[in-house]
């Protein structure tokens, strides 16, 4: 089994951008701008936003991270969003969810201008995706499509196999997929919680994609030999023992599945440094569209 490395792969797309970024700041061009939004106290969305702060300016992009409290309203949000979004030195927005629940998050995703909608949340953006027209793809998607590059995995004709349907990860996986690119064409099932007998779909997949968040749930007896395996969960579980209190658990058991599979990404340090890996190369694509480069 070759482990799929997300820590080599993302650090070799950041240096990438890097290079490229430099060339374009010595030619006396401003530095990528991203923004992020964080409304209220959640322990985990801190930690994401924090991490994206960090990549983004060890990057050399500009960083700004808007800590707003709880109670913020939902016209303070958007009114602060529109600032944004007006403002041409922001390339990117990143709104962080889940937001508070007086807030309506499906109203906030179409307030972000769809050039600097680095999530790819934006219905604009979606639908360019199912119509398989260029824009932003959701980071962590986006972020699959480039360790399958990264590591020259052939996808055309093979049969992949999705579970999880969220708007974030598996639907707009199961349409990369599906879509007429080099490291699409495959041949997509999409799973969900209604599917009946999954393991009878996930065992014919040659590669099995899973969003799911539920830990371990993919274990060796589902898995096809031979199958390619990502595993894009990540459930903190609470372990008293470790100083922070948790550790993480992806949706598939790591220690059977490393048996049967082919590849397989770990967790950590798989499919989640991917998707910061790819939430940079967004900002940097919407950096270079505001500039007409
Ligand atoms: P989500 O919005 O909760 O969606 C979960 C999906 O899994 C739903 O489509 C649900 O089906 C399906 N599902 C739930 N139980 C199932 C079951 N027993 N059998 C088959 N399908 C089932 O979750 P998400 O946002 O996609 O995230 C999924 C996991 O990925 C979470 O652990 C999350 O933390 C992780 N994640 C990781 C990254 C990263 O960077 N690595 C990024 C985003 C998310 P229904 O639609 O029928 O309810």
């Amino acid at each position: 089994m070759t482990l799929l490395d997300g820590k080599q792969t993302a650090e070799s797309i950041k240096e990438e951008i890097r290079q490229e970024l430099d060339i374009i700041t010595q030619k006396g061009y401003r530095k990528p701008h991203l923004v992020a939004i964080l409304v209220g106290n959640d322990g985990a969305s801190r930690t994401y936003v924090d991490s994206k702060e960090r990549n983004s300016i060890a990057l050399g992009f500009n960083s700004t991270v808007l800590r707003l409290a709880e109670e913020t309203t939902q016209d303070e949000l958007i009114t602060i969003v529109n600032n944004y979004n007006n403002n041409n030195d922001i390339d990117g927005i990143i709104v962080q969810s889940p937001l508070p629940k007086h807030i309506d998050e499906k109203l906030i995703t179409q307030t972000i201008d769809p050039n600097k909608d680095v999530d790819g949340f934006h219905d604009i953006n979606m639908g360019k995706l199912a119509k398989g027209d260029e824009g932003f793809v959701s980071a962590t998607p986006l972020g699959i499509m480039m360790m399958l590059k990264a590591y020259n995995i052939q996808t055309t004709g093979k049969h992949c196999v999705v579970v999880g349907r969220s708007n974030i990860v598996g639907r707009p996986m199961s349409l990369l997929m599906s879509s007429n690119t080099e490291f699409g064409n495959a041949t997509v099932t999409l799973c969900h919680s209604r599917t009946i007998n999954i393991s009878d779909y996930t065992k014919q997949a040659d590669i099995l994609i899973v969003a799911l968040g539920k830990p371990g749930f993919i274990t060796s007896d589902m898995v096809k030999p031979g199958a390619v395996v990502i595993d894009v969960g990540i459930t903190r579980i609470d372990d008293a023992s470790r100083k922070s209190g948790f550790y993480l658990k992806g949706d598939v058991d790591f220690e059977s599945v490393k048996e049967v599979a082919s590849y397989l990404t770990p967790v950590p340090g798989g499919v989640g440094l991917m998707t910061i890996a790819a939430l940079l190369s967004n900002t940097f694509k919407a950096y270079k569209l505001h500039l007409g480069l």
